[in-house]
């Protein structure tokens, strides 16, 4: 068989680009080689619907056992006691979740798209909104999360879930607040840790398990695995709706959650992806996880640092964790005008809203700055003022397009320092 020249080609000017630019957009990042590895493998081939020892197909031994492991390790990640590794992406994840908790047209609780939250919690775009009747909470005027009206809201309407976690959140969530007053009404706590779980993994955030029923994540962001999704609980409990099996017997949360993912709203399971998640649990487990987390906090606070020392006005003044969220109004220049000038400098991350933005969301009035993937290709504290002072020259002369030019030069060279799959030649 003919190599497809055509279709490998462009996977490689994809490898160079990856390779000569900075790569900023937060929910991205590096995975190793093997993880990679893993996922360009034959367990593609197999059909394996259903859950390990309860497949609707034969031959499933040796996927039984990857799935087995990927599971394994992820419980040992998140010290938790059941998990879901099939969900094909955080989306998904977060369908299954939805499925095994409410019934369509009931309420729950998740922060507004606009103040940094995500489009499963409650766009009316959405399956979420769609199907379900979402309420919103949104940040203070200084960005935080507004607690007293998630409370309010909650007493008020008394929804049957609140979702915390968010896309476009620099600060840390307390999540023992939220469940106080997730009890006083009977609601489920579910925390979307998408964006910071590799953080949460290592303790280096707080722990959202401590205090919510249920947690989901994506695979691909700061955990650095393939694309994927994963649910998770720490204890298992009874359902309090009275869901039940056909026999009449009450289900538990588990059962309800695998459901829901297969034959709730999945067919089969990618196992080549699960081995994959499988490799990056692995690596998580290792020590090394940890210094690279603490990199990560250690990165995204000198970047902040030199941000705000540049007049750069950051939501909520800084941040806890991976990301910051920079309001470009006092520069000027929309959150639109941003993202295109900087990709053409090689320099990749997204326009984003700011809370309370006076400008549409295919506008936006700021932008949003993660180090995941830079802090992967081995940068630390001292190469963020590089950085922010390629950003600054960039939205400073936004239509300068020989400065332009001769930025995207010098971020080229840059980049050179920090090789990525060397291996791949
Ligand atoms: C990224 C993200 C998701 C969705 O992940 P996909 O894999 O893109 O579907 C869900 N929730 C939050 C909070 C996210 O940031």
């Amino acid at each position: 068989m003919q190599k497809d020249t055509q279709v490998f080609d462009l996977i490689n000017r994809e490898l160079d680009r990856q390779r000569h630019g900075i790569e900023l957009i937060a929910s991205e990042n590096f995975t190793s080689l093997q993880v990679m590895q893993a996922m360009g493998t034959v367990p593609t081939n197999k059909y394996a619907e259903g859950y390990p020892g309860k497949r609707y197909y034969g031959g499933c031994e040796i996927v039984d056992e990857i799935e087995n492991l990927a599971i394994d390790r992820l419980k040992k990640v998140f010290n938790c006691s059941w998990a879901n590794v099939q969900p094909h992406s955080g989306a998904s994840a977060n369908a299954a979740v939805f499925l095994a908790v409410m019934k369509p047209g009931e309420k729950f609780l998740g922060l507004d798209l606009s103040m940094g939250g995500h489009l499963t919690h409650g766009s009316p775009a959405n399956f979420s909104g769609k199907t379900y009747h979402a309420l919103h909470y949104g940040v203070t005027a200084d960005g935080i999360v507004d607690y007293e009206q998630l409370e309010a809201k909650a007493r008020a309407e008394k929804p049957k879930m609140i979702i915390c976690g968010a896309s476009a959140y620099s600060r840390d969530w307390d999540y023992q607040r939220i469940r106080a007053v997730a009890d006083e009404i009977g609601a489920v706590v579910f925390a979307d840790i998408a964006h910071p779980a590799g953080l949460i993994a290592k303790g280096l955030l707080n722990d959202p398990f401590d205090h919510c029923h249920i947690v989901s994540s994506t695979t691909h962001k700061t955990l650095r695995g393939p694309r994927g999704g994963i649910i998770m609980l720490r204890h298992d409990f009874e359902n309090p709706w009275g869901y039940k099996d056909p026999k009449g017997n009450p289900r538990t949360m588990s059962q309800l959650l695998d459901l829901a993912v297969f034959p709730g709203s999945q067919g089969g399971p990618l196992e080549h992806v699960i081995a994959a998640k499988a490799v990056a649990f692995g690596e998580i487990l290792e020590e090394g996880f940890t210094a690279y987390g603490q990199q990560v906090i250690a990165n995204a606070q000198a970047m902040a640092k030199s941000l705000v020392n540049r007049g750069y006005n950051l939501i909520s003044g800084g941040t806890d964790n991976h990301l910051m969220l920079i309001d470009l109004r006092n520069k000027n220049i929309t959150g639109k005008k941003a993202q295109e000038t900087l990709d053409k400098a090689h320099i990749t991350l997204n326009k984003n809203a700011v809370p309370f933005d006076d400008k549409s969301p295919f506008v936006t009035s700021g932008i949003r700055v993660g180090v995941p993937a830079i802090t992967t290709r081995g940068m630390k504290e001292s190469h963020m003022e590089t950085v922010v002072a390629f950003i600054d020259k960039v939205l400073m002369n936004a239509d300068d397009e020989q400065l332009i030019s001769g930025v995207k030069q010098e971020v080229k060279s840059f980049m050179q320092q920090f090789p990525l799959y060397p291996e791949l030649g």
